[in-house]
C-alpha cells in the first residue's frame, strides 16, 4: 500500500512509514492511494465466512504488499480474537455488537491490530518504540491493552486526574509493565497538548523512537473496515438489500473505515453518522460548510469532539464535494434526553440493553428510517458494553447489569501511575532520564 497526506498527493510513502510516523509533517492525514476492489468470489463466499476469514482476506488485500500472507494471517489470530455477532432486537433492526473485545469498546479492533502491525514492522529495530497517547478513557484502556507484553514497544498513558471513570482508571493504570500509566493534574486538552509537545520536541524525538497511537494512525482504521464487511455477512440473505449503517461517531474514524469499506465494494446503500449535541458534522452534511466548535459534555462522552480529526480523511474520500459525499452519508444529531429515553424504551420493548453511544447509533438509524422512506432495514453500531456506564444505563432499566468476566478482573486490581504536574518539561525530563525508553 502507498499513501499520501491529505495536505499533499504529491509524496507517496510507505505503509511502514505511515504507522509508525502515525501524522505526516505538514499536518495532513495519511490516506491509501487506491483500495483494492475485492474479487467477486469473496462476496459471494462472504455469507459463510468467520470474522478473521474475512479480516484475512481483506487483511491480505490492503497490506499484502508491505507484509507476508503469514504474518497477515498470524496478526488476525492475535488481534481479532472476539467476535462482534450481529443480533436482531426488532422487525429488521440489527445491531452490531463491537464490545467483546478486553476492554469491553470497539477501539479493541483498531488497537490491538495496530499494536501487531507496529511490532511486525519495529522487528529488527534496536531501539524501543514509545507510544504516547492523551486519553479521555476508551483510547487509553484499549491502546495499554492492546500493547500489553507487546515486545519492543512501551505505551505511556497521559489521563487526565479525577476525569476518567473508576472502571477506566483501571483498565489504564493497573497493567503495569510496558505499560506506563501517568495521571496529569489538568484536563484531557492539557494532556494532548503534552502529547504533541513531546512528539515535535527535538530533544526527545533525537534521543528516542516516539509515535502516536489515536486514530489519526491509518492501521487503527485498517482493522475496522473488517467487521462492516461481518455485519453485511451475518444478515440472512433477503435482507441484503439497501442495506444502511447507522455509525455513532466522535472522531470519525469508525465511519471513515466504514466508507472504505464501501469503496472495496462492500455494497452499503447509506451511513449516518449519528452524533451526540456535538454536531459539527449533520451540521456539515444539512449546509455544505464546515464549522468546528468547542466540545460540550455528555453522556455519550467518547463522542464529546468539536473537531473530529478524521474529517478530512471523508472529505478527500469524496474529493471535497459535499454533493458527493452527501450521496452516500446522513447525518443526525441528539441530547442526552434523547439518548436517555431511548435506552429506556428499546430495554422495555426488546429486553436490549444498549449503552449511551449505542443509544445515539440506535436513533440515527430510526431517523434514517424516518427520512427514507424506502429502506426500512438496517444495522447500527454497539460501539461499548453497556457495564462501562453503569450509572447511566442502570438508571434507565430499573435494574442492575452483570458485570462482564474481563472487566470484573481488572477492578481487583491495584491502579498504580504516575501523577504529574501539567508542564511539559517534567515529562520532558522523563522521557529523556527514564532508560526504558532507549
Ligand atoms: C471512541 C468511541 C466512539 C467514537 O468513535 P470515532 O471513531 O471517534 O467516531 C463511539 N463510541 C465509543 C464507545 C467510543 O469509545
Amino acid at each position: 500500500m502507498r499513501l499520501y497526506s491529505t495536505k499533499d498527493p504529491n509524496e507517496l510513502i510507505t505503509l511502514r512509514e505511515a504507522v509508525l510516523q502515525g501524522m505526516p509533517l505538514d499536518n495532513g492525514l495519511y490516506m491509501p492511494l487506491e483500495f483494492p476492489r475485492l474479487p467477486l468470489q469473496f462476496f459471494l463466499d462472504l455469507s459463510g465466512m468467520t470474522l478473521p476469514e474475512i479480516s484475512f482476506e481483506i487483511g491480505k488485500s490492503l497490506l499484502g504488499d508491505d507484509v507476508p500472507e503469514t504474518e497477515i494471517r498470524r496478526m488476525v489470530e492475535s488481534a481479532i480474537n472476539f467476535d462482534a455477532p450481529l443480533v436482531k432486537i426488532a422487525e429488521k433492526t440489527y445491531v452490531l455488537e463491537l464490545f467483546h473485545g478486553p476492554t469491553l469498546a470497539f477501539k479493541d479492533f483498531g488497537a490491538r491490530f495496530m499494536s501487531h502491525l507496529m511490532a511486525y514492522f519495529i522487528k529488527d529495530s534496536d531501539r524501543k518504540l514509545n507510544i504516547l497517547v492523551a486519553t479521555s478513557g476508551d483510547t487509553g484502556s484499549a491502546v495499554a491493552n492492546g500493547f500489553f507484553r507487546i515486545p519492543g514497544i512501551n505505551v505511556v498513558v497521559l489521563y487526565p486526574s479525577g476525569k476518567v471513570s473508576r472502571i477506566q482508571e483501571k483498565q489504564i493504570a493497573t497493567l503495569g509493565e510496558n505499560i506506563i500509566a501517568i495521571e496529569v493534574t489538568g484536563t484531557f486538552d492539557d494532556c494532548q497538548q503534552l502529547v504533541k509537545q513531546a512528539l515535535i520536541d527535538n530533544d526527545v524525538n533525537h534521543k528516542r523512537m516516539l509515535t502516536s497511537a489515536n486514530s489519526i494512525n491509518i492501521s487503527r482504521l485498517i482493522p475496522q473496515t473488517f467487521y462492516y464487511f461481518y455485519g453485511y455477512a451475518q444478515l440472512p440473505n433477503p435482507e441484503k438489500k439497501k442495506v444502511v449503517f447507522s455509525v455513532p461517531s466522535g472522531n470519525l474514524g469508525n465511519l471513515t473505515a466504514g466508507l472504505m469499506a464501501k469503496r472495496m465494494g462492500l455494497p452499503i446503500y447509506k451511513f449516518i453518522a449519528a452524533t451526540n449535541v456535538n454536531d459539527v458534522v449533520p451540521c456539515y452534511l444539512e449546509r455544505g460548510v464546515f464549522k468546528s466548535k468547542t466540545s460540550v459534555q455528555t453522556i455519550s462522552n467518547a463522542m464529546d469532539v468539536g473537531n473530529p480529526s478524521n474529517f478530512a480523511r471523508i472529505q478527500n474520500l469524496y474529493d471535497y464535494s459535499w454533493p458527493r459525499l452527501c450521496g452516500d452519508l446522513m447525518g443526525a444529531s441528539f441530547n442526552d434526553q434523547q439518548t436517555r429515553e431511548a435506552i429506556r424504551e428499546v430495554y422495555e420493548k426488546h429486553k436490549y440493553i444498549l449503552d449511551p453511544h449505542g443509544a445515539v447509533g440506535y436513533l440515527g438509524l430510526k431517523f434514517l428510517f424516518e427520512e427514507l422512506g424506502d429502506v426500512d432495514q438496517g444495522i447500527f453500531l454497539e460501539t461499548a458494553h453497556p457495564a462501562k456506564f453503569p450509572e447511566v444505563v442502570e438508571a434507565e432499566i430499573n435494574t442492575s447489569i452483570p458485570i462482564p468476566e474481563s472487566l470484573r478482573k481488572s477492578l481487583n486490581k491495584k491502579v498504580s501511575s504516575i501523577k504529574m504536574e501539567n508542564q511539559f518539561s517534567v515529562l520532558k525530563e522523563f522521557l529523556l532520564s527514564d532508560s526504558r525508553f532507549n
